[in-house]
């Protein structure tokens, strides 16, 4: 099942209807073929369609959940660890991105005039359905998700390098497109990511290939925090990351889910 945020779109009204309408607010909904159903909520029994639908050319696709925090793997496919240097993890490496880094699809990565490399990096991101704590290397981890969406890890690698740090780097407002969708029912063991730029590949891998599994990284993260309902887990980047410039398109696919595209601008100040 595809999940998303919809924004159903004001459509100019035809003469005989009351233009004083207002667009209805944003709400999740199960996409199918060209149909937007609206759904009450996005989490498990609250997925009762409410009877409203939009063709999807009347919706914009909206990032398609509001977390409360996305938490990111760093160094999880061996030759992207490679490419930049790094040694291989033995234990995962974790790191935040503030929510209010992210963005939908279609919407603009913006590129702060403070930094001279900022880098795209296309991930495979889970979705927590349940809220999930303390979890023990035998708990099975399925149960506590709610799917699969595709993010792109925007990072000012100069920043990221002068700080020693991620929060700066990795945090700026758009920093973090999410979506178009949430896959609910995703192959994980078969999926390939792939991130292009302006249609050329540049990054291309396989689940399989991750150092740490999903399972595995989400048992070890709610060991530290509590992961609620809608939190999003980013599982690391293939090799092949680097530099967007203004004018840019970078598509992340993922298979099975979708693709996640968004233009490349310049952020005035
Ligand atoms: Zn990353």
């Amino acid at each position: 099942m595809k999940l998303a945020r919809v924004q159903p779109l004001l459509l100019p009204a035809p003469a005989s209807r009351d233009e004083s309408r207002a667009a209805p607010a944003p709400c999740f909904a199960v996409l199918e073929g060209a149909t937007a159903w609206e759904v009450s909520g996005p989490f498990e029994g609250a997925r009762t369609r409410t009877g409203r639908s939009w063709p999807l050319a009347e919706v914009r696709l909206l990032a398609p959940i509001v977390p409360t925090k996305v938490v990111c793997q760093g160094r999880n496919y061996v030759d992207h660890a490679a490419e930049l240097n790094n040694p291989v993890p033995k234990e995962p490496l974790i790191f935040l991105k503030p929510p209010s880094s992210i963005i939908g699809p279609g919407e603009p990565i913006l590129l702060p005039p403070i930094s001279r490399r900022v880098d795209f990096e296309g991930e495979i991101a889970a979705v927590i359905g349940r809220t999930c704590s303390r979890l023990a290397d035998a708990d099975s981890v399925a149960p506590f998700l709610l799917g699969y969406t595709c993010l792109n890890d925007v990072t000012a690698r100069d920043l990221q390098k002068a700080d020693g740090r991620f929060t700066r780097a990795k945090g700026f407002d758009t920093f973090c497109p999410l979506g178009p969708v949430i896959e609910t029912e995703f192959d994980l063991a078969h999926a390939t990511i792939e991130t292009t730029i302006n249609g050329e590949r540049r990054q291309f891998g396989r689940a399989s290939d991750m150092i740490f599994s999903v399972d595995a990284i989400i048992r070890w993260v709610s060991r530290i925090m509590t992961l609620e309902p809608g939190d999003v887990v980013a599982t690391g980047t293939p090799a092949g990351v680097g530099p967007l410039q203004p004018g840019d398109v970078v598509e992340v696919t993922i298979s099975g889910v979708g693709a996640l595209r968004n233009p490349v601008a310049p952020r005035e100040s």
